[in-house]
Protein backbone atom coordinates (compact mmCIF):
# COMPACT_ATOMS: atom_id res chain seq x y z
CA UNK A 1 0.00 0.00 0.00
CA UNK A 2 1.46 3.23 -0.97
CA UNK A 3 1.01 6.28 1.06
CA UNK A 4 -1.80 7.49 -0.93
CA UNK A 5 -4.01 4.47 -0.57
CA UNK A 6 -4.18 5.21 2.69
CA UNK A 7 -7.80 5.48 3.94
CA UNK A 8 -8.38 8.71 5.56
CA UNK A 9 -6.29 9.16 8.46
CA UNK A 10 -7.75 9.89 11.98
CA UNK A 11 -7.35 13.64 11.83
CA UNK A 12 -8.18 15.93 15.37
CA UNK A 13 -11.53 16.19 13.77
CA UNK A 14 -12.54 12.59 13.26
CA UNK A 15 -10.94 11.70 16.42
CA UNK A 16 -13.46 14.36 18.85
CA UNK A 17 -16.08 12.09 17.08
CA UNK A 18 -14.72 8.54 17.61
CA UNK A 19 -14.64 9.97 21.20
CA UNK A 20 -18.21 12.12 20.99
CA UNK A 21 -19.53 8.49 19.98
CA UNK A 22 -17.54 6.85 22.95
CA UNK A 23 -19.37 8.55 25.78
CA UNK A 24 -22.45 8.77 23.68
CA UNK A 25 -22.23 12.26 23.44
CA UNK A 26 -25.10 13.72 21.26
CA UNK A 27 -27.39 10.74 22.13
CA UNK A 28 -24.48 8.87 19.26
CA UNK A 29 -26.11 11.13 16.35
CA UNK A 30 -23.36 13.10 14.00
CA UNK A 31 -25.51 15.70 12.25
CA UNK A 32 -23.13 18.20 10.37
CA UNK A 33 -23.70 21.15 8.18
CA UNK A 34 -22.37 23.10 5.34
CA UNK A 35 -23.32 27.01 5.76
CA UNK A 36 -22.42 29.36 2.44
CA UNK A 37 -23.47 32.17 2.17
CA UNK A 38 -25.46 32.63 -1.32
CA UNK A 39 -23.33 35.73 -2.30
CA UNK A 40 -21.37 33.96 -4.90
CA UNK A 41 -20.26 31.10 -6.49
CA UNK A 42 -18.43 28.44 -4.43
CA UNK A 43 -14.74 27.59 -5.12
CA UNK A 44 -12.27 25.08 -4.68
CA UNK A 45 -11.83 26.05 -0.70
CA UNK A 46 -15.51 25.65 -0.08
CA UNK A 47 -14.85 22.32 -1.88
CA UNK A 48 -12.70 21.03 0.98
CA UNK A 49 -15.52 22.07 3.70
CA UNK A 50 -18.15 20.02 1.44
CA UNK A 51 -15.85 17.00 1.41
CA UNK A 52 -15.33 17.49 4.98
CA UNK A 53 -18.87 18.01 6.69
CA UNK A 54 -20.98 15.59 4.23
CA UNK A 55 -17.93 13.29 4.40
CA UNK A 56 -18.03 12.89 7.99
CA UNK A 57 -22.04 12.47 8.07
CA UNK A 58 -21.22 9.76 5.00
CA UNK A 59 -18.30 8.15 7.21
CA UNK A 60 -20.16 7.98 10.87
CA UNK A 61 -23.62 7.43 9.34
CA UNK A 62 -25.18 10.89 10.24
CA UNK A 63 -26.42 13.98 7.62
CA UNK A 64 -25.13 16.83 6.33
CA UNK A 65 -27.73 19.61 6.20
CA UNK A 66 -27.22 22.61 3.46
CA UNK A 67 -27.98 25.44 4.72
CA UNK A 68 -28.09 29.11 3.04
CA UNK A 69 -26.42 31.43 5.81
CA UNK A 70 -28.71 33.79 4.16
CA UNK A 71 -28.61 37.16 6.55
CA UNK A 72 -27.09 39.93 4.46
CA UNK A 73 -30.26 40.40 1.90
CA UNK A 74 -28.26 43.50 -0.09
CA UNK A 75 -25.31 40.75 -1.63
CA UNK A 76 -27.74 37.59 -1.93
CA UNK A 77 -29.23 36.00 -4.61
CA UNK A 78 -31.36 33.29 -5.93
CA UNK A 79 -28.95 32.77 -9.14
CA UNK A 80 -26.44 32.13 -6.28
CA UNK A 81 -28.65 29.78 -4.49
CA UNK A 82 -28.96 27.80 -7.22
CA UNK A 83 -25.45 27.53 -8.54
CA UNK A 84 -24.23 26.59 -5.39
CA UNK A 85 -26.79 23.46 -4.85
CA UNK A 86 -25.99 22.18 -8.05
CA UNK A 87 -21.78 22.66 -7.38
CA UNK A 88 -22.68 20.36 -4.15
CA UNK A 89 -24.63 17.96 -6.21
CA UNK A 90 -21.94 17.96 -8.91
CA UNK A 91 -19.20 17.41 -6.43
CA UNK A 92 -21.29 14.19 -5.41
CA UNK A 93 -22.71 14.75 -2.50
CA UNK A 94 -26.47 15.02 -1.61
CA UNK A 95 -28.48 16.45 1.04
CA UNK A 96 -31.67 13.88 2.68
CA UNK A 97 -33.87 17.24 3.64
CA UNK A 98 -33.79 20.73 3.27
CA UNK A 99 -32.19 22.72 1.35
CA UNK A 100 -32.43 24.51 4.80
CA UNK A 101 -32.21 28.76 5.15
CA UNK A 102 -31.29 30.83 7.97
CA UNK A 103 -34.05 33.14 6.72
CA UNK A 104 -36.51 30.36 7.08
CA UNK A 105 -35.31 30.78 11.19
CA UNK A 106 -35.74 34.26 11.12
CA UNK A 107 -39.13 34.68 13.11
CA UNK A 108 -37.54 31.98 15.86
CA UNK A 109 -34.73 34.02 15.95
CA UNK A 110 -36.77 37.05 17.00
CA UNK A 111 -38.38 34.90 19.72
CA UNK A 112 -34.74 34.01 21.07
CA UNK A 113 -33.80 37.87 21.13
CA UNK A 114 -36.88 38.76 22.61
CA UNK A 115 -35.99 35.92 25.42
CA UNK A 116 -32.44 37.72 26.03
CA UNK A 117 -34.14 40.55 26.56
CA UNK A 118 -36.60 39.63 29.29
CA UNK A 119 -33.40 37.68 30.46
CA UNK A 120 -31.81 40.72 31.12
CA UNK A 121 -29.18 40.29 28.15
CA UNK A 122 -30.09 41.87 25.45
CA UNK A 123 -30.56 45.90 24.67
CA UNK A 124 -31.33 48.07 22.13
CA UNK A 125 -28.91 50.79 21.68
CA UNK A 126 -28.85 53.72 20.05
CA UNK A 127 -24.70 54.90 19.68
CA UNK A 128 -23.58 55.09 15.96
CA UNK A 129 -21.70 53.11 14.12
CA UNK A 130 -19.29 55.18 14.23
CA UNK A 131 -19.80 55.65 18.63
CA UNK A 132 -20.17 52.14 18.98
CA UNK A 133 -16.68 51.58 17.51
CA UNK A 134 -15.08 54.58 20.00
CA UNK A 135 -16.86 52.43 22.95
CA UNK A 136 -15.68 49.01 21.66
CA UNK A 137 -12.05 49.70 23.22
CA UNK A 138 -9.18 47.75 21.48
CA UNK A 139 -7.27 44.19 22.00
CA UNK A 140 -5.31 46.18 24.68
CA UNK A 141 -7.83 48.64 26.14
CA UNK A 142 -10.70 47.88 27.37
CA UNK A 143 -14.52 49.03 25.75
CA UNK A 144 -16.96 51.46 27.66
CA UNK A 145 -20.30 50.59 28.82
CA UNK A 146 -23.18 52.13 26.28
CA UNK A 147 -25.32 54.64 27.91
CA UNK A 148 -28.50 52.72 26.53
CA UNK A 149 -26.90 49.28 28.23
CA UNK A 150 -29.13 50.14 31.39
CA UNK A 151 -32.66 50.00 29.69
CA UNK A 152 -35.27 48.33 31.54
CA UNK A 153 -36.16 45.33 30.17
CA UNK A 154 -39.85 46.94 29.12
CA UNK A 155 -38.03 49.34 27.42
CA UNK A 156 -35.90 47.21 25.52
CA UNK A 157 -39.43 45.50 24.60
CA UNK A 158 -40.56 48.21 23.27
CA UNK A 159 -38.08 49.41 21.06
CA UNK A 160 -37.34 46.49 19.88
CA UNK A 161 -40.58 45.80 18.76
CA UNK A 162 -40.70 48.91 17.25
CA UNK A 163 -37.51 48.68 15.48
CA UNK A 164 -39.67 45.26 14.05
CA UNK A 165 -42.31 47.56 12.99
CA UNK A 166 -40.23 49.83 11.16
CA UNK A 167 -40.74 52.82 13.18
CA UNK A 168 -36.45 53.93 12.74
CA UNK A 169 -34.26 54.36 10.13
CA UNK A 170 -31.58 51.85 9.18
CA UNK A 171 -28.17 52.22 11.36
CA UNK A 172 -30.72 54.43 13.84
CA UNK A 173 -30.36 51.10 16.81
CA UNK A 174 -29.38 47.97 17.07
CA UNK A 175 -30.03 45.00 19.19
CA UNK A 176 -27.06 44.34 21.78
CA UNK A 177 -26.00 41.35 23.48
CA UNK A 178 -25.20 42.79 26.87
CA UNK A 179 -21.89 40.62 27.66
CA UNK A 180 -19.10 42.12 29.17
CA UNK A 181 -17.19 45.44 27.51
CA UNK A 182 -14.06 44.30 29.07
CA UNK A 183 -13.75 41.02 28.56
CA UNK A 184 -10.39 40.08 26.32
CA UNK A 185 -12.23 38.76 23.36
CA UNK A 186 -13.20 41.65 21.86
CA UNK A 187 -16.21 39.58 19.76
CA UNK A 188 -17.81 39.31 23.54
CA UNK A 189 -18.04 43.16 24.44
CA UNK A 190 -21.98 43.55 23.77
CA UNK A 191 -21.78 42.29 20.16
CA UNK A 192 -24.89 43.12 17.79
CA UNK A 193 -27.25 40.61 17.50
CA UNK A 194 -29.79 42.34 15.17
CA UNK A 195 -29.89 45.16 13.00
CA UNK A 196 -32.38 47.72 11.44
CA UNK A 197 -32.07 47.16 6.76
CA UNK A 198 -34.19 48.10 4.70
CA UNK A 199 -33.64 45.75 2.08
CA UNK A 200 -35.81 43.27 -0.07
CA UNK A 201 -34.37 39.70 0.73
CA UNK A 202 -34.49 36.92 -1.83
CA UNK A 203 -36.78 34.43 -0.01
CA UNK A 204 -38.93 36.28 2.94
CA UNK A 205 -39.22 39.91 0.66
CA UNK A 206 -40.56 42.76 2.35
CA UNK A 207 -41.49 40.72 5.55
CA UNK A 208 -38.68 42.25 7.49
CA UNK A 209 -36.84 45.37 8.40
CA UNK A 210 -34.39 43.74 10.81
CA UNK A 211 -31.93 41.07 10.36
CA UNK A 212 -30.00 38.62 12.66
CA UNK A 213 -26.69 39.30 12.51
CA UNK A 214 -24.30 35.72 11.16
CA UNK A 215 -22.76 35.26 15.27
CA UNK A 216 -26.39 35.00 16.76
CA UNK A 217 -28.32 33.22 13.09
CA UNK A 218 -24.88 30.35 13.19
CA UNK A 219 -25.39 28.86 16.35
CA UNK A 220 -29.19 29.05 16.61
CA UNK A 221 -29.63 27.87 13.37
CA UNK A 222 -27.09 24.95 14.48
CA UNK A 223 -29.11 24.04 17.31
CA UNK A 224 -32.89 24.53 16.01
CA UNK A 225 -31.50 21.75 13.19
CA UNK A 226 -30.23 19.54 15.52
CA UNK A 227 -26.61 19.97 14.29
CA UNK A 228 -24.03 18.37 16.79
CA UNK A 229 -20.52 19.01 15.15
CA UNK A 230 -20.71 23.02 13.78
CA UNK A 231 -17.62 22.97 11.63
CA UNK A 232 -15.87 26.21 10.63
CA UNK A 233 -12.31 27.39 9.66
CA UNK A 234 -9.98 29.13 11.58
CA UNK A 235 -10.83 32.56 11.37
CA UNK A 236 -14.04 32.04 13.91
CA UNK A 237 -11.99 30.64 16.40
CA UNK A 238 -12.49 33.58 18.74
CA UNK A 239 -16.10 33.69 17.57
CA UNK A 240 -16.93 30.26 19.20
CA UNK A 241 -17.33 31.89 22.94
CA UNK A 242 -19.97 34.03 21.25
CA UNK A 243 -21.47 31.01 19.76
CA UNK A 244 -21.84 28.96 23.48
CA UNK A 245 -22.93 32.30 25.51
CA UNK A 246 -25.83 32.33 23.14
CA UNK A 247 -26.55 28.51 23.53
CA UNK A 248 -26.05 28.59 26.76
CA UNK A 249 -29.40 30.81 27.48
CA UNK A 250 -31.38 28.19 26.65
CA UNK A 251 -31.98 24.85 26.95
CA UNK A 252 -31.81 22.31 23.99
CA UNK A 253 -32.06 18.67 23.57
CA UNK A 254 -28.78 18.50 21.15
CA UNK A 255 -26.16 20.94 22.07
CA UNK A 256 -23.89 21.91 18.89
CA UNK A 257 -20.04 22.35 19.30
CA UNK A 258 -17.90 24.66 17.09
CA UNK A 259 -14.88 23.34 15.75
CA UNK A 260 -12.44 25.51 13.73
CA UNK A 261 -9.84 24.10 10.75
CA UNK A 262 -7.56 25.36 8.83
CA UNK A 263 -9.00 26.98 5.24
CA UNK A 264 -7.38 26.17 1.91
CA UNK A 265 -5.31 28.04 0.44
CA UNK A 266 -3.77 27.03 -2.88
CA UNK A 267 -0.18 28.59 -4.92
CA UNK A 268 -1.13 31.07 -7.78
CA UNK A 269 -4.83 31.11 -6.45
CA UNK A 270 -7.01 33.45 -4.72
CA UNK A 271 -9.99 31.67 -2.73
CA UNK A 272 -11.98 33.90 -1.28
CA UNK A 273 -15.55 35.23 -3.27
CA UNK A 274 -14.64 38.59 -2.25
CA UNK A 275 -11.47 38.88 -4.57
CA UNK A 276 -12.95 36.49 -7.25
CA UNK A 277 -16.28 38.69 -7.78
CA UNK A 278 -13.63 41.73 -8.74
CA UNK A 279 -12.38 39.51 -11.43
CA UNK A 280 -15.91 39.01 -12.97
CA UNK A 281 -16.90 42.19 -12.16
CA UNK A 282 -13.64 44.12 -13.87
CA UNK A 283 -13.82 41.76 -17.08
CA UNK A 284 -10.29 39.84 -15.85
CA UNK A 285 -12.24 36.79 -16.74
CA UNK A 286 -14.99 36.18 -18.84
CA UNK A 287 -17.33 34.98 -16.19
CA UNK A 288 -17.18 32.87 -12.75
CA UNK A 289 -17.24 30.01 -14.91
CA UNK A 290 -14.43 30.97 -16.77
CA UNK A 291 -12.05 27.85 -17.24
CA UNK A 292 -9.26 29.86 -15.40
CA UNK A 293 -11.19 30.75 -12.22
CA UNK A 294 -10.69 28.49 -9.25
CA UNK A 295 -14.81 28.62 -8.62
CA UNK A 296 -16.38 25.28 -8.88
CA UNK A 297 -17.95 26.52 -11.99
CA UNK A 298 -14.44 27.17 -13.43
CA UNK A 299 -12.55 24.22 -12.65
CA UNK A 300 -15.67 22.42 -14.26
CA UNK A 301 -15.78 24.19 -17.39
CA UNK A 302 -11.85 23.30 -17.09
CA UNK A 303 -11.92 19.88 -17.45
CA UNK A 304 -11.25 18.79 -13.32
CA UNK A 305 -14.07 16.00 -12.42
CA UNK A 306 -15.62 15.57 -8.87
CA UNK A 307 -13.32 12.19 -8.11
CA UNK A 308 -10.01 14.37 -8.89
CA UNK A 309 -11.66 17.42 -6.45
CA UNK A 310 -12.27 14.58 -3.95
CA UNK A 311 -9.32 12.63 -4.01
CA UNK A 312 -7.76 16.00 -3.92
CA UNK A 313 -9.22 17.20 -0.51
CA UNK A 314 -8.94 13.61 1.22
CA UNK A 315 -4.61 13.96 0.60
CA UNK A 316 -4.72 17.52 1.89
CA UNK A 317 -6.07 16.49 5.16
CA UNK A 318 -7.84 18.78 7.68
CA UNK A 319 -5.47 20.55 10.49
CA UNK A 320 -5.73 23.18 12.80
CA UNK A 321 -2.57 25.19 11.14
CA UNK A 322 -3.19 27.18 8.46
CA UNK A 323 -0.73 26.21 5.32
CA UNK A 324 -0.41 26.81 1.63
CA UNK A 325 -1.32 23.60 -0.70
CA UNK A 326 0.64 23.33 -3.76
CA UNK A 327 -1.44 23.74 -7.30
CA UNK A 328 0.66 21.04 -8.29
CA UNK A 329 -1.35 18.53 -6.34
CA UNK A 330 -4.06 19.41 -7.09
CA UNK A 331 -3.14 19.02 -11.05
CA UNK A 332 -1.41 15.65 -9.99
CA UNK A 333 -5.07 14.43 -8.88
CA UNK A 334 -6.90 15.05 -12.30
CA UNK A 335 -3.58 13.59 -14.37
CA UNK A 336 -4.31 10.50 -11.98
CA UNK A 337 -8.10 10.19 -12.58
CA UNK A 338 -7.61 10.58 -16.28
CA UNK A 339 -4.74 8.33 -17.12
CA UNK A 340 -6.96 5.86 -16.02
CA UNK A 341 -10.78 7.38 -17.48
CA UNK A 342 -9.89 9.56 -20.49
CA UNK A 343 -9.76 7.65 -23.98
CA UNK A 344 -6.72 9.23 -25.99
CA UNK A 345 -6.79 10.57 -29.83
CA UNK A 346 -4.55 12.65 -31.71
CA UNK A 347 -5.15 16.41 -32.37
CA UNK A 348 -2.75 18.70 -33.94
CA UNK A 349 -2.38 22.12 -32.26
CA UNK A 350 0.08 23.93 -34.52
CA UNK A 351 -0.54 22.68 -38.07
CA UNK A 352 1.59 21.83 -40.40
CA UNK A 353 1.40 20.11 -43.45
CA UNK A 354 2.98 16.47 -44.03
CA UNK A 355 3.40 14.95 -47.45
CA UNK A 356 4.12 11.57 -48.18
CA UNK A 357 5.48 11.56 -51.97
CA UNK A 358 5.77 7.91 -52.79
CA UNK A 359 1.88 7.11 -50.94
CA UNK A 360 -0.48 7.02 -54.14
CA UNK A 361 -2.33 10.21 -54.89
CA UNK A 362 -6.14 9.27 -54.12
CA UNK A 363 -4.90 6.25 -52.24
CA UNK A 364 -6.55 5.90 -48.54
CA UNK A 365 -6.85 3.16 -45.36
CA UNK A 366 -7.65 2.98 -42.12
CA UNK A 367 -5.98 1.96 -38.83
CA UNK A 368 -7.94 0.65 -35.92
CA UNK A 369 -6.52 1.79 -32.51
CA UNK A 370 -7.17 1.38 -29.07
CA UNK A 371 -8.64 4.10 -27.30
CA UNK A 372 -6.34 3.71 -24.09
CA UNK A 373 -3.32 1.40 -23.85
CA UNK A 374 -4.00 -0.30 -21.30
CA UNK A 375 -7.98 -0.49 -20.99
CA UNK A 376 -9.08 -2.60 -24.16
CA UNK A 377 -12.50 -2.14 -22.64
CA UNK A 378 -12.71 1.38 -23.62
CA UNK A 379 -13.10 -0.08 -27.31
CA UNK A 380 -11.32 1.16 -30.84
CA UNK A 381 -11.41 3.38 -33.28
CA UNK A 382 -10.50 3.64 -36.89
CA UNK A 383 -8.22 6.54 -38.15
CA UNK A 384 -8.08 7.50 -41.91
CA UNK A 385 -4.51 7.80 -43.64
CA UNK A 386 -3.45 9.57 -47.18
CA UNK A 387 -0.86 11.16 -48.55
CA UNK A 388 -1.23 14.72 -46.79
CA UNK A 389 -1.33 15.07 -43.08
CA UNK A 390 -1.16 17.13 -40.39
CA UNK A 391 1.70 17.29 -37.88
CA UNK A 392 2.21 19.63 -35.23
CA UNK A 393 5.16 22.22 -36.74
CA UNK A 394 7.07 22.06 -33.26
CA UNK A 395 7.68 17.97 -34.13
CA UNK A 396 9.74 19.43 -37.03
CA UNK A 397 13.17 21.53 -37.31
CA UNK A 398 15.19 22.18 -40.24
CA UNK A 399 17.69 22.99 -37.89
CA UNK A 400 17.42 20.33 -35.09
CA UNK A 401 19.26 21.03 -31.66
CA UNK A 402 20.97 18.35 -30.34
CA UNK A 403 18.58 15.39 -29.13
CA UNK A 404 15.96 16.63 -31.09
CA UNK A 405 14.52 12.78 -32.21
CA UNK A 406 11.55 13.96 -34.32
CA UNK A 407 11.60 15.24 -37.59
CA UNK A 408 14.34 17.06 -39.49
CA UNK A 409 15.39 16.36 -42.76
CA UNK A 410 17.10 12.77 -43.12
CA UNK A 411 15.45 11.47 -40.16
CA UNK A 412 13.05 8.40 -39.52
CA UNK A 413 10.47 8.89 -36.81
CA UNK A 414 7.26 6.43 -36.41
CA UNK A 415 4.15 8.09 -36.91
CA UNK A 416 1.96 6.61 -34.22
CA UNK A 417 -0.07 3.88 -35.17
CA UNK A 418 0.89 4.16 -38.95
CA UNK A 419 4.22 4.01 -40.97
CA UNK A 420 7.99 5.20 -40.19
CA UNK A 421 8.56 8.14 -42.49
CA UNK A 422 11.67 9.89 -43.24
CA UNK A 423 12.10 12.97 -43.87
CA UNK A 424 13.19 14.15 -47.52
CA UNK A 425 12.70 18.44 -47.48
CA UNK A 426 10.51 21.13 -46.36
CA UNK A 427 9.28 24.48 -47.82
CA UNK A 428 9.21 27.82 -46.02
CA UNK A 429 7.26 31.33 -46.70
CA UNK A 430 8.47 34.52 -47.41
CA UNK A 431 8.46 35.07 -43.53
CA UNK A 432 10.80 32.14 -42.96
CA UNK A 433 7.74 29.75 -41.81
CA UNK A 434 8.15 26.42 -42.37
CA UNK A 435 4.65 25.70 -44.62
CA UNK A 436 5.15 21.92 -45.37
CA UNK A 437 7.20 19.31 -45.04
CA UNK A 438 8.08 16.38 -47.11
CA UNK A 439 8.72 12.34 -46.33
CA UNK A 440 8.94 8.85 -47.38
CA UNK A 441 7.10 5.84 -46.04
CA UNK A 442 8.14 2.18 -45.57
CA UNK A 443 4.71 -0.07 -46.76
CA UNK A 444 6.75 -2.66 -44.66
CA UNK A 445 5.89 -0.87 -41.31
CA UNK A 446 2.40 -0.68 -41.09
CA UNK A 447 0.96 -0.36 -37.62
CA UNK A 448 4.14 1.51 -36.73
CA UNK A 449 6.39 -1.71 -36.72
CA UNK A 450 9.51 -3.18 -38.04
CA UNK A 451 10.07 -6.32 -39.37
CA UNK A 452 13.69 -5.92 -39.48
CA UNK A 453 14.92 -4.72 -35.93
CA UNK A 454 15.23 -1.50 -37.24
CA UNK A 455 14.56 1.12 -34.19
CA UNK A 456 13.30 5.35 -34.50
CA UNK A 457 13.97 7.21 -31.34
CA UNK A 458 11.01 9.53 -32.01
CA UNK A 459 6.71 8.67 -32.43
CA UNK A 460 4.83 12.03 -33.30
CA UNK A 461 1.54 12.35 -33.74
CA UNK A 462 -0.43 12.97 -36.90
CA UNK A 463 -4.27 13.91 -38.18
CA UNK A 464 -5.00 12.56 -41.97
CA UNK A 465 -5.89 16.21 -43.85
CA UNK A 466 -8.76 14.80 -45.78
CA UNK A 467 -10.78 14.08 -43.28
CA UNK A 468 -9.49 16.48 -40.17
CA UNK A 469 -11.95 18.59 -38.56
CA UNK A 470 -10.98 22.14 -37.61
CA UNK A 471 -10.93 22.58 -34.04
CA UNK A 472 -10.48 25.51 -31.69
CA UNK A 473 -8.14 24.92 -28.52
CA UNK A 474 -7.47 26.95 -25.29
CA UNK A 475 -4.54 26.28 -23.08
CA UNK A 476 -3.89 27.83 -20.00
CA UNK A 477 -1.49 28.76 -17.51
CA UNK A 478 -1.89 30.25 -13.26
CA UNK A 479 -4.17 32.69 -13.28
CA UNK A 480 -1.62 34.51 -11.01
CA UNK A 481 2.35 34.93 -11.44
CA UNK A 482 3.16 34.66 -7.98
CA UNK A 483 2.37 31.90 -5.29
CA UNK A 484 0.99 33.75 -2.88
CA UNK A 485 -1.40 37.20 -4.97
CA UNK A 486 -2.66 38.15 -2.30
CA UNK A 487 0.67 38.76 0.71
CA UNK A 488 1.27 42.20 -0.42
CA UNK A 489 -1.26 44.48 1.41
CA UNK A 490 -0.20 47.11 -0.58
CA UNK A 491 -0.38 45.95 -3.69
CA UNK A 492 -3.61 44.99 -5.92
CA UNK A 493 -3.75 41.60 -6.42
CA UNK A 494 -5.59 42.44 -9.71
CA UNK A 495 -1.78 43.16 -10.83
CA UNK A 496 -0.57 39.42 -10.48
CA UNK A 497 -2.55 38.71 -13.23
CA UNK A 498 -0.69 36.30 -15.70
CA UNK A 499 -1.25 37.86 -19.06
CA UNK A 500 -0.54 34.27 -20.57
CA UNK A 501 -2.68 32.67 -18.66
CA UNK A 502 -4.70 32.03 -21.74
CA UNK A 503 -3.57 31.17 -25.04
CA UNK A 504 -6.23 30.21 -27.83
CA UNK A 505 -5.26 28.61 -31.28
CA UNK A 506 -8.18 28.49 -33.84
CA UNK A 507 -6.79 26.23 -36.53
CA UNK A 508 -5.95 23.14 -34.80
CA UNK A 509 -6.60 19.69 -36.91
CA UNK A 510 -8.55 16.94 -34.80
CA UNK A 511 -9.64 13.44 -35.46
CA UNK A 512 -13.52 13.60 -37.03
CA UNK A 513 -14.93 11.47 -34.24
CA UNK A 514 -13.67 14.37 -31.93
CA UNK A 515 -16.28 16.60 -33.27
CA UNK A 516 -18.87 14.60 -31.81
CA UNK A 517 -18.17 14.34 -28.05
CA UNK A 518 -20.76 15.56 -25.60
CA UNK A 519 -19.83 18.75 -24.01
CA UNK A 520 -18.10 18.28 -20.66
CA UNK A 521 -16.38 14.93 -21.98
CA UNK A 522 -12.98 14.49 -21.15
CA UNK A 523 -10.31 13.00 -23.89
CA UNK A 524 -6.36 13.05 -24.07
CA UNK A 525 -4.94 14.10 -27.12
CA UNK A 526 -1.70 12.57 -27.20
CA UNK A 527 1.51 14.12 -26.08
CA UNK A 528 -0.22 17.47 -25.21
CA UNK A 529 -2.73 16.77 -22.38
CA UNK A 530 -5.77 16.06 -21.11
CA UNK A 531 -8.34 17.93 -22.50
CA UNK A 532 -12.59 18.56 -22.20
CA UNK A 533 -14.94 19.71 -24.73
CA UNK A 534 -15.91 23.00 -23.58
CA UNK A 535 -19.86 23.49 -21.70
CA UNK A 536 -20.92 26.25 -23.45
CA UNK A 537 -19.24 26.61 -27.11
CA UNK A 538 -18.44 23.02 -27.87
CA UNK A 539 -20.63 21.92 -30.73
CA UNK A 540 -19.73 19.24 -33.65
CA UNK A 541 -19.65 21.78 -36.46
CA UNK A 542 -17.30 23.96 -34.05
CA UNK A 543 -15.40 22.24 -31.92
CA UNK A 544 -13.89 23.31 -28.95
CA UNK A 545 -11.97 22.09 -26.17
CA UNK A 546 -10.13 23.32 -23.15
CA UNK A 547 -7.09 21.63 -22.52
CA UNK A 548 -7.21 20.73 -18.05
CA UNK A 549 -3.88 19.83 -17.78
CA UNK A 550 -0.86 18.96 -19.30
CA UNK A 551 0.32 15.53 -18.76
CA UNK A 552 3.63 16.48 -17.15
CA UNK A 553 4.21 19.14 -14.30
CA UNK A 554 5.91 21.23 -16.14
CA UNK A 555 7.10 23.73 -13.57
CA UNK A 556 8.80 21.12 -12.00
CA UNK A 557 10.69 19.79 -14.65
CA UNK A 558 11.71 23.55 -14.87
CA UNK A 559 13.09 23.31 -11.68
CA UNK A 560 14.33 19.72 -12.03
CA UNK A 561 16.28 20.76 -15.15
CA UNK A 562 17.67 24.15 -13.20
CA UNK A 563 16.39 26.44 -15.79
P1 LIG B 1 -15.05 33.73 1.15
O1 LIG B 1 -13.93 34.07 2.08
O2 LIG B 1 -14.62 33.12 -0.13
O3 LIG B 1 -16.05 34.82 0.95
P2 LIG B 1 -16.75 32.62 3.06
O4 LIG B 1 -16.15 31.95 4.24
O5 LIG B 1 -17.30 33.98 3.26
O6 LIG B 1 -15.76 32.54 1.87
P3 LIG B 1 -19.13 31.12 3.09
O7 LIG B 1 -20.15 31.04 2.05
O8 LIG B 1 -19.47 31.80 4.37
O9 LIG B 1 -17.89 31.77 2.42
O10 LIG B 1 -18.50 29.69 3.39
C1 LIG B 1 -19.22 28.54 3.59
C2 LIG B 1 -18.37 27.55 4.32
O11 LIG B 1 -17.20 27.26 3.54
C3 LIG B 1 -17.89 28.08 5.64
O12 LIG B 1 -18.08 27.10 6.62
C4 LIG B 1 -16.44 28.37 5.44
O13 LIG B 1 -15.73 28.18 6.62
C5 LIG B 1 -16.05 27.37 4.34
N1 LIG B 1 -14.93 27.87 3.55
C6 LIG B 1 -14.85 29.04 2.87
N2 LIG B 1 -13.65 29.20 2.31
C7 LIG B 1 -12.92 28.10 2.63
C8 LIG B 1 -11.59 27.65 2.36
N3 LIG B 1 -10.74 28.38 1.63
N4 LIG B 1 -11.19 26.45 2.86
C9 LIG B 1 -12.04 25.70 3.57
N5 LIG B 1 -13.30 26.07 3.87
C10 LIG B 1 -13.76 27.24 3.42
MG1 LIG C 1 -18.46 33.64 5.40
Amino acid sequence: MTENDKPASRDFIRQIIDENLRNNAHGGRVCTRFPPEPNGYLHIGHAKSICLNFGLAKEFGGVCNLRFDDTNPGKEELEYVESIMDDVRWLGFSWKDGPYYASDYFEKIYGFAVELIKLGKAYVCNLSAEEVREHRGTLTKPGRNSPYRDRSVEENLDLFTRMRAGEFPDGHCTLRAKIDMTSPNVIMRDPALFRIRRQRHHRTGDAWLIYPLYDFTHCLSDALEGVTHSICTLEFENNRELYDWVLDNFKWSVRPRQYEFARLNLTYTVVSKRKLIQLVDEGVVSGWDDPRMPTLRGVRRRGYTPEALRDFCERIGVARADNMVDISLLEHCLREDLNVRAPRAMAVLNPVRLVIENYPEGQAEEFICQNHPENPDMGSRSLSFSRELYIDAEDFRAEPPKKFHRLFPGSEVRLRHAYYVTCTGFSRNESGEVTEVRCTYDPKTRGGWSDDGRKVKGTIHWVDAASAVNATVRLYDRLFTVENPLAGKDRDFKELVNPNSLTTLTRCKIEPSLAALAPEAFIQFERHGYFCADSKEHAPDRPVFNRSVALRDSYAKTQADGK
